[in-house]
């Protein structure tokens, strides 16, 4: 890629296509993977993203909102989609999408029912969130007669998948949990099989899930995280490529003397004599205050520079002092020399967050494998 002259987003297709592979290959052969695609494909670009991996042979994509299911269809993606939190009032979209849904309530149930009936739609394809611990959506045990009632009361839908979350699975201290959350999910899911005359694909793991609890893949895994490059183990991001890198350039250089103080609120104060570079990304952009004041720092030209005083809306300010640079120069934020894994940690946060939290403002440039 050439250099860059403004402040980018780079989404690597081959890194992409890499962990793909590596994942894949963790997996027995028979069991699908679902490639979770949700909020812009954690901060990078799901419409690329999604064609990438539909083109690698990827079974199924997972988004959490209604909203981004529809912009995969209106970017042509053909594969199932399951939309991970749908509300009611999305229903008639979703159908009109073709997006399968994940119903996780009582009132979810009867309200897409009512929707398919009036529609008259005949066997919808559905996934059950089963809550097996992680408390957030889905049905317990006690509930799923009153499902069986209504699946035998309509013939609107059809349980395409049933599924649910783990809450722990890169956490080694809570294996006893996860095992725990594994034996419901199991419990529940034969319950479901004595019910139907018909067998759901049983979805469990994600990315940590895939490298942890192998033996819990079920018929799908779901991974998120890892396709982007990351897992929770160190180790295992050896062996993953990083897939988005952020970059910047320098807008301005300032020599600065001993007292004079850099930004607002004047929360840095120059000890000595120093030079600054000021960059063209701030917290608008997705690199928050937490990251200010030295907590954090970028690369120029190989160089670790700190990022001094406060990140300001649209810019922040670094400490070149040594650093041989020059105006135009390329800044890497993330990626490369720092991995996204180590640049959260330093403002206390998880990557996840970190590249998800990259705003829309960032242009995004992709770098085909
Ligand atoms: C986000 C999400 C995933 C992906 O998890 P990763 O840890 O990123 O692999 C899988 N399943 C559900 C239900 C999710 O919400």
């Amino acid at each position: 890629m050439p250099k860059t002259r403004e402040t980018v987003l780079e989404i690597d297709l081959g890194a992409l296509a890499h962990n793909y592979r590596y994942l894949r290959s963790k997996v027995p052969e028979n069991v699908k993977m679902m490639g979770v695609v949700k909020a812009f494909a954690y901060g990078s670009e799901a419409g690329e993203v999604a064609h990438k991996l539909s083109e690698l042979g990827i079974d199924y994509f997972a988004v959490a909102y209604t909203s981004e299911g529809i912009a995969l269809r209106e970017a042509g993606i053909k594969d199932p989609i399951l939309v991970l939190h749908p509300q009611s009032v999305n229903f008639e979209s979703i159908i009109e999408h073709c997006l399968e849904l994940s119903i996780y309530s009582e009132f979810v149930l009867k309200e897409f029912i009512k929707s398919a009936e009036k529609l008259g739609i005949k066997e919808y394809p559905i996934h059950i969130k089963l809550n097996t611990g992680l408390n957030r959506l889905g049905f317990v045990e006690k509930e799923l007669e009153m499902i069986f009632e209504a699946l035998s009361n309509t013939k609107a839908i059809k349980i395409k998948g049933l599924f649910s979350h783990l809450a722990a699975s890169e956490d080694w201290r809570e294996r006893e949990f996860t095992l725990g959350q594994i034996g419901k999910f199991r419990t529940m899911a034969r319950l479901f099989m004595n019910a139907l005359n018909y067998k759901p694909i049983l979805h469990l793991c994600n990315t940590s899930g895939i490298i942890n609890y192998p033996e819990a893949s079920f018929d799908m895994v779901r991974s998120g995280i890892g396709l982007y490059g990351f897992t929770n183990d160190r180790e295992i991001d050896k062996q993953l490529k990083p897939v988005g890198t952020l970059k910047t350039i320098i807008s301005q250089i300032h020599p600065i003397e001993k007292g004079e103080t850099i930004g607002y609120n004047r929360a840095y104060k120059a000890a000595g004599t120093m030079k600054t570079a000021t960059l063209p990304i701030g917290h608008a952009d997705g690199i928050n205050r937490q990251y200010g004041n030295e907590r954090a720092g970028v690369f120029v030209n190989g160089q670790f520079a700190p990022i001094i005083g406060n990140v300001c809306m649209d810019m922040l300010m670094i400490d070149i002092t040594g650093i041989t640079c020059d105006e135009g120069d390329e800044v890497i934020i993330f990626g490369g020399p720092q991995p996204a894994t180590k640049f959260a940690e330093k403002g206390k946060t998880i990557s996840y967050e970190l590249i998800t939290g990259i705003s829309q403002r960032v242009k995004r440039v992709i770098k085909p494998e």
